[in-house]
């Protein structure tokens, strides 16, 4: 396995792998492995004979008041992980490599997409986010991309980049991993008090009850939604949105169309550890 720390590197290496004829997967990070960082990387494989991952912690998409400094950063444990999955290429950018010294003349800026879900309450989060995926796009050049569903708002607004930039890049969402007891896998889950802990699948509990009522004929589940918020709120969780969403404009559906998916999806607070989580919904016709 190779370790990229500038761009010329990388793309040296990418370059030679293509021109063996190896097709290219790309799996972007912020690092601090787990399980389910690892199952995306045993969907890239099964998609390109050379698999390239990056660990970067990207600025821009953290707020002023968010935990960039805080974040965990383990990048020698990765990239024994790294190893152990057989990948080719860990990607290990520095800010300045990233982005330069200087200033940043252009921004991007994602609209409706980011209305909503996590895009309403972390501002500019999803603009950083395009920002950096564009430009690690650009830089591997992969024929194959892999994300996860846990963030499928992310998935949905970058598969929009993909498309309105050009990028010739197969994208491939990677189902949710989760711990024993539900609570899907997150590096911010190594923020959690023993207390959190045992609260935090409260969320996904949530989700299979709504999917459950929903999936057998509740079409209008507002007065349902509520009571799930309120039994979050008194277990200690604060809620920062639960609902239904439409998966192609993401904006909130309040009554279900037969033969149709949907996402139901929650975000809350465990003290001060934000979880996120999300389930597709299918309506029988
Ligand atoms: P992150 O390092 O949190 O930026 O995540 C990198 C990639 O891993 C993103 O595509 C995430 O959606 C994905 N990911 C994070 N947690 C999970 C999980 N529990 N299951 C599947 N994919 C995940």
């Amino acid at each position: 396995m190779e370790i990229a720390r500038e761009i010329e590197g990388l793309k040296q290496l990418v370059k030679a792998a293509k021109s063996g004829g190896k097709t290219v997967a790309f799996v972007p990070t912020m690092g601090a492995l787990h399980a389910g960082h690892l199952s995306l990387i045993d969907i890239a494989h099964k998609h390109a004979e050379f698999v390239v991952v990056s660990i970067y912690v990207n600025p821009k998409q953290f707020g002023p008041d968010e935990d960039f400094d805080t974040y965990p950063r383990v990048p020698e444990k990765d990239i024994e992980l790294c190893k152990k999955q057989n990948v080719d290429i860990v990607f290990l950018p520095d800010n300045e490599t990233m982005y330069g010294n200087g200033p940043q003349f252009i921004t991007l800026k994602v609209n409706e997409l980011s209305m909503h879900l996590d895009g309403k309450s972390r501002l500019g989060f999803f603009d950083g986010i395009v920002t950096v995926v564009n430009k690690l796009f650009n830089i591997v050049e992969p024929d194959v991309a892999v994300f996860g569903q846990k963030d499928f708002q992310q998935f949905r607004i970058l598969s929009a980049m993909a498309e309105e930039f050009n990028h010739p890049v197969k994208m491939i969402m990677a189902p949710i991993a989760r711990a024993g007891d539900g609570l899907a896998l997150s590096s911010r889950n190594a923020y959690l008090t023993k207390d959190e802990r045992i609260l935090a699948p409260s969320l996904y509990r949530s989700l299979c009850y709504l999917k459950d009522c929903i999936e057998n004929g509740i079409l209008q589940p507002k007065t349902l939604l509520g009571h799930q918020k309120k039994e979050l709120q008194e277990k200690g969780l604060k809620i920062d949105y639960l609902g239904i969403y439409d998966i192609s404009s993401m904006a909130p559906v309040e009554k279900l169309t037969k033969n149709t998916d949907y996402l139901l999806a929650g975000a809350v607070y465990a003290g001060k550890t934000r979880l996120i989580d999300n389930l597709l919904v299918h309506i029988k016709s």
